[in-house]
């Protein structure tokens, strides 16, 4: 077995399947759905998988999760394809997650026919990971352990440039309550302790802490609840945070700092707080070893890794799989006038010139998964040598 002829293979298969996989893609951006309301798109593309030849856990282990299984093949690396479907309130598919989804699948599909043409050893798994833009499907699926005995996992992203190594940032998304007590407003106001003007201190607070850290941190907040009516003193008000650096220490020790900013206004307006977790990316790991056969497989479709510009982009919930298991997580351009999170990106994530990239990118992963499935065992250890020595 010549592994170019499998790698061709591969790359020959998703050119075949084009019309289905951008089929599959169109039909997801045609039912955007908010985290962990990925019901019609879930239902969608297990369909596909399961039409395909795959072994599908559906809902599992969330109910808009799915784990598709290649179920042929000796016992060998295993090598898993994240794939995100959800959408953005309001703008739809302006993350293009519905490409996420196609390449993932298409990548995936390819994988798993060249395993059981040229019998390989191992397995690839599509993991169908909901709630990337809000909650956190991956950090809930980590949590159920159903990436354990994956050896790798590997996913890309639409942007604009093409980029292997993005640094995306760790976050944490939480909630400050303030408590205080209701009083007549303008009868006995003395009686009351205002917990607007809390979240207003503490928002005044961390505007100013801003000018005081690193310029790669980002802290944004928004008053999430302010009182009922002006002629109650409110009694309860709500901060809603994200706080954003580029290494998960830099992260926590930033938000240690945002605390206090709370606990300071909930002392002088005699408020008391309350901290509400809501999820935690850890920043991203790109795995180097992993990283440069994604570039060269790439390279040799014609990708040019020439783009020079900042790689801070925001944040997501791959960091937490890229800390648990070696992983990569690039960025691959397609053809849009605006950025992510946009309403033209949600147009640019439909165009059909944009799928010779997305297919592109397929055969680039798919090609990446064959080279952990198929070369001797060096590559492999290679890949889990840098895992460990990147925490050192
Ligand atoms: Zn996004
Ligand atoms: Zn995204």
């Amino acid at each position: 077995m010549n592994l170019e002829d499998v790698k061709r293979f591969t790359c020959d298969l998703i050119e075949s399947k084009k019309d289905n996989l951008k089929n599959l893609s169109y039909e997801i951006w045609n039912n955007p759905e908010t985290a962990f309301e990925e019901f019609k798109c879930h239902e969608i593309i297990t369909l596909f998988l399961e039409k395909s030849g795959f072994h599908v856990q559906k809902k599992h282990p969330l109910t808009t999760s799915f784990i598709a299984e290649s179920i042929i093949g000796k016992s060998g690396p295993v090598v898993g394809i994240c794939c995100e479907y959800d959408a953005l309130p309001g703008i739809g598919h302006g993350c293009g997650h519905n490409l996420i989804a196609e390449c993932a699948v298409g990548a995936g599909l390819a994988v798993k026919e060249a395993i059981r043409k040229y019998g390989l050893a191992g397995k690839v798994i599509i993991f169908g990971t909901p709630a990337e833009e809000a909650g956190g499907g991956k950090v809930e699926m980590l949590k159920a352990q159903v990436f354990e005995g994956c050896d790798v996992c590997i996913m890309a992203h639409p942007a604009l440039y093409d980029l292997p190594d993005p640094i995306m940032v760790a976050v944490s998304q939480f909630k400050i309550a303030f408590k205080g007590k209701p009083a007549h407003a303008a009868a006995a106001p003395w009686e009351g302790q205002n917990a607007l003007d809390a979240a207003v201190q503490c928002y005044c607070n961390i505007s100013m802490l801003r000018q005081q850290i690193k310029p790669t941190s980002r802290v944004h907040a928004i008053i999430s609840k302010g009182g009922t009516v002006p002629n109650i003193i409110p009694e309860l008000a709500e901060l809603f945070i994200f706080v954003r650096s580029v290494t998960d220490k830099e992260m926590w020790d930033l938000k240690e700092r945002v605390v206090s900013c709370g606990n300071g206004a909930a002392t002088s307006t005699g408020c008391t707080l309350e901290i509400t977790e809501v999820a935690e990316y850890n920043a991203l790991k790109t795995n180097e070893t992993l990283m440069n056969l994604f570039i060269k497989n790439s390279e040799n479709l014609g990708v040019d890794f020439n783009y020079t510009g900042s790689k801070q982009g925001g944040s997501t919930d791959m960091g937490n799989v890229s800390v648990a298991l070696p992983s990569i997580h690039p960025k691959f351009k397609v053809d849009s006038k605006t950025n992510i999170h946009t309403a033209g990106f949600t147009d640019a994530a439909i165009l059909d010139e944009n799928q010779i990239p997305t297919l592109r990118v397929a055969k680039s992963l798919a090609m990446t998964a064959i080279d952990v499935l198929a070369s001797d065992s060096h590559i492999l250890e290679q890949i889990k040598k840098d895992f460990i020595d990147e925490d050192k």
